[in-house]
């Protein structure tokens, strides 16, 4: 683990399930994206785990951010599409990963803020 991106915990992702369509997104959203429903969405715990579909590092940004960071799109096995910050140790396009929390912000923050941050899986040794 890239201990810059301490502390670590395991995460857990409110979306959105549309009882209308079936639609389902992350995070939460009041309105169904596909059939425009605002009564009919529920929120509903997705997977935290999923497979890196593309990702890029990041190294010019406001000085709120700690540089150089990673982001990407984890696919979920229900079919969403995530997109995240990513812990880069170990990442590679197909990798699966398993959703945590880091610290994101730099110096220039109020304070640190923790947000979700997808990181890849260990395999036993
Ligand atoms: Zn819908």
């Amino acid at each position: 683990m890239n201990p810059e991106m301490s502390p670590s915990t395991e995460a857990r992702l409110v979306g959105m399930h549309c009882t209308s369509c079936g639609a389902m997104a992350y995070p939460f959203q009041a309105v169904c994206p596909i059939c425009m429903a605002e009564d009919a969405v529920a929120e509903t715990d997705m997977p935290t785990t999923g497979t890196v579909y593309a990702f890029s590092t990041v190294h010019a940004a406001p000085k709120k951010w700690r540089l150089p960071y990673t982001v990407g799109y984890v696919d979920l096995p229900n079919g969403v599409r995530v997109f995240s910050h990513l812990d880069p140790e170990g990442l590679s396009v197909g990798a699966a990963v398993y959703a945590s929390t880091g610290i994101v912000s730099g110096e220039a923050a109020e304070e640190p803020r923790s947000q979700l941050v997808f990181k890849a899986v260990r395999e036993a040794k």
